[in-house]
């Protein structure tokens, strides 16, 4: 872990006790002084990286007294100028002579976390950098400007590419994902005895080298250039160059698979493991704007389970629950690659039916109701044998002129199921013969 001092000066007892409270998680050592005088002497003793200062600190005359004492140590600490006072002007005085910011009491505890996290984030990227030899700012710009702003992986694979192919003109340039990755060795490079050496200077024939992307200890894949042709004409500047390189993408790629694990996360149902509400809306626009445009067939197939709580009344929430993965796991068995499963309510479940027309959809349909029927997965088979009702709805339909479209007339269709007895299939067709559509209004009869 790295290791942050907070200095707190403030005389009042109670202030101080909130502030240090609320800084004590980010900091390894939070130190506290009343007056002036112990403040000069903790900040040459201490050393802190973060001071949260009282402007009214007894023995100060003017808090930007205190950010001439931290220049004149050259101490990258930041202060945090802490005020009764609301000038405004005076604030701005403070931050126009060095103090990162000024913050009014009484203390907004949130407010004053995030910003000593800001600071405290501020020196991890600090110190990273200064611990560096400085790079060519051409090429330290070039590596940066390809791999800023890429939050997905797959974009930012391509651009640790771009990048290396540029900085490295007339190499070949593998990056690969994931933490068992070999180093791949291109065609051109393969001679009789590949030389893989990491020492600039030595290198001669085919010259493959290949570097891990690791971030707090996650090996996260590798970079691996290679000089089909005699090697580089080595210099320090390249091996640094590349240093960063692979420093840069490694940071990028641990936040890009955060941001992807996080995604992932959000996208799935906790009790089935099949795809969530948030994303079936999304699933479904971008599925209907792409049938769209290509002109191919796409279905919507809504189930729901029958007397379900009844079930739960008879059997108890756990065995409900049981069936309700037992059921997400055969739709998972039954649909076809690329068709797209989610539950979007507690026993309401509905599938994506990429390039099916209302036959095809009709035919799932009736495989899973054959599969709810013979399946021998379900514990509590001996007790109860669920069913479903299942509405179906198609894109080619001339009510269908939306994704919301295509919702609302699957859900009318398994409601029709529904009321002609439960455990059963309906199309939108069936409830065409059953409706009266002027206005596009919707009537049982
Ligand atoms: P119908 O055949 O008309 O669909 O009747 P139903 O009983 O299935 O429908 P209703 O909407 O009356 O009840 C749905 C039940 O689903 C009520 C609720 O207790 C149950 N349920 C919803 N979410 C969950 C869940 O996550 N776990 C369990 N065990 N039950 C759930
Ligand atoms: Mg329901
Ligand atoms: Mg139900």
């Amino acid at each position: 872990m790295r290791k942050t001092t907070v200095l707190v000066l403030d005389a009042f007892h109670d202030n101080m006790s909130r502030i240090s409270a609320a800084v004590r998680p980010f900091a390894s050592a939070v130190m506290l002084a009343e007056t002036f005088d112990e403040a000069k002497r903790l900040i040459a003793e201490a050393r802190p990286q973060v001071i949260l200062a009282a402007d009214d600190l007894p023995g100060l005359g003017h808090p930007s007294e205190l950010v001439s004492l931290i220049n004149s140590c050259k101490l990258p600490a930041q202060i945090v100028v802490l005020t009764r006072d609301p000038d405004f002007e005076r604030g701005m005085d403070l931050v126009a002579a060095g103090a990162f910011m000024v913050l009014a009491l009484p203390l907004n505890v949130e407010k004053l976390r995030s910003v000593v996290k800001k600071i405290l984030d501020s020196y991890d990227i600090f110190n990273s950098i200064t611990t560096r030899s400085p790079l060519d700012i051409e090429k330290e710009l070039a590596i940066y400007k390809c791999l800023a702003s890429h939050q997905e992986l797959v974009p930012l694979v391509d651009s640790i590419r771009l990048a290396a192919s540029q900085l490295f003109e007339g190499a070949k340039v593998e990056v690969e994902l994931g933490p068992d990755f070999e180093p791949s060795i291109p065609k051109e490079a393969e001679g009789d005895d590949p030389m893989i050496s990491f020492e600039p200077g030595e290198w001669r024939g085919p010259h493959v080298e290949t570097h891990k992307f690791c971030w707090k200890g996650e090996a996260l894949g590798s970079l691996t250039i290679s000089y089909p042709n005699g090697g580089p004409a080595s210099t320090k500047l390249d091996q640094d160059t590349l240093d960063e390189l692979v420093w840069a993408a490694s940071l990028h790629l641990y936040q890009a698979k955060r941001y992807q694990d996080a995604l992932q996360l959000a996208s799935k149902d906790h009790l089935t493991g099949l795809l969530n509400r948030r994303s079936f809306s999304e699933s479904l626009s971008r599925e209907f704007a792409k049938a769209d445009r290509h002109n191919t067939p796409l279905s919507l197939l809504m189930l729901d389970l029958d007397h379900f709580k009844g079930i739960n009344d008879n059997f108890g929430h756990q065995a409900g629950d049981e069936i309700l993965r037992w059921l997400s796991g055969l739709i998972s068995k039954t649909i076809r690659y690329g068709d797209l499963a989610f539950r979007i309510g507690g026993e309401e479940f509905a599938v994506i039916l990429p390039w099916a027309d209302e036959e095809q959809a009709r035919i799932l349909a009736e495989r899973l109701q054959e599969a709810l029927a013979g399946d021998q997965g379900l514990k509590l088979a001996h007790l109860v044998r669920p069913t479903v009702s299942q509405g179906i709805a198609t894109m080619k339909h001339f009510l269908i002129k939306t994704p919301e479209d295509l919702i609302y007339w699957s859900d009318q269709a398994m409601y029709l199921a529904k009321k002609e007895g439960r455990n059963s299939i309906r199309l939108l067709t069936d409830l065409q013969d059953k409706t009266n559509f002027e206005d596009n209004h919707y009537v049982f009869q």
